[in-house]
């Protein structure tokens, strides 16, 4: 038989838009000292918006949408559902495409019309030492991506997302019951350095890599810290799993959703107040 106050938490749990798969974890709620936020999805409603289309002379931004479009049709990452959205609007027709591949958090990659093409963020040209022309940049802040044609860059998309409403009061909360708020995210430096201002939290980890988020978290945890990690994506589900909580935004992945802890039912960050509120509760009642 459950337990009473074990039947009483969890309806007042579920009411409340928490869905607890860990009991343990829901207990150790209160003991948590440092809260990772991914950004895109998490924080954000990762709900894309194409701003601009900029590139080289020798290609018009119809061109360029209508490659990147393709091969995102391939992709099931937020940035490839705004660049359909657009390009669904523009009413582009689509090219073949073969040999799809995902370079995880960084991009995609594949054929289109049999040529090799790749999408992909700032951090991987860099590294890849893919060189760009001076004057081929967005004119405003936001996510950019790049598309790179046969090995040469060719222009780019930025897009803009929408920070969730209730994200600045979330952590807001939280940095009251002295938990620290930290942003972590494979998006670039600016990017992550303007949101997590705008949200007043206590710092960022930028161009950060899937498996790279999970060892931040172990780095913490070395500290001493007790780490909850809340993310959407499956490039959070390595961090899920390490994260002394793991708390999944319930719009996000499946493979999110079933590495987590905890999953906030409404994908409202202020929820993970009420995750501690309750934990703290229920393991008063147990003792
Ligand atoms: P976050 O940690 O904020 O959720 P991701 O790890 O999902 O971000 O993505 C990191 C970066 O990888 C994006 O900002 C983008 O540059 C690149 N990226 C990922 N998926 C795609 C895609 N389908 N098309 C283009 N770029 C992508
Ligand atoms: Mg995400």
């Amino acid at each position: 038989a459950i337990p009473l106050v074990t039947a009483v938490s969890t309806t007042l749990s579920a009411q409340n838009g928490l869905l607890i798969r860990d009991r343990t974890a829901f207990e150790n709620s209160r003991k948590i000292t440092t809260i990772l936020f991914d950004k895109t999805g998490t924080l954000t409603k990762g709900v894309f918006e194409v701003t601009e289309i900029f590139t080289t002379k020798e290609f018009s931004d119809r061109k360029l949408l209508r490659y990147a479009a393709s091969l995102e049709r391939e992709s099931e990452h937020p940035i490839a559902d705004g660049i359909i959205k657009k390009a669904e609007k523009e009413e582009i027709n689509y090219l073949e495409v073969s040999d799809f591949q995902a370079i995880k958090g960084e991009g995609i990659k594949g054929k289109v019309d049999g040529k090799k093409i790749e999408i992909v963020g700032p951090n991987y040209l860099r590294k890849k030492n893919i060189k760009k022309p001076e004057k081929l940049e967005p004119t405003k802040l936001g996510t950019v991506v790049y598309l790179v044609l046969e090995d040469k860059l060719i222009g780019g998309i930025s897009l803009s997302d929408i920070i969730r409403e209730e994200s600045k009061k979330a952590i807001s909360d939280l940095k009251e019951k002295d938990i620290s708020c930290w942003m972590i995210t494979g998006d670039t430096e600016e990017v992550a350095k303007q949101v997590s201002q705008e949200l007043e939290m206590d710092g960022y980890f930028a161009e950060v890599l899937p498996h790279e988020k999970q060892e931040k978290i172990k780095e913490l945890q070395d500290k001493g810290e007790f780490v909850a990690m809340t993310g959407d994506g499956i490039n959070d589900a390595p961090a899920l799993a390490q994260a002394n909580i793991g708390i999944a935004i319930g719009s996000g992945t499946d493979i999110a959703a079933e590495t987590a802890d905890i999953i906030l039912v409404n994908s409202n960050p202020l929820d993970v107040k009420k995750l501690i509120l309750f934990g703290q509760k229920t393991y008063k009642k147990i003792i």
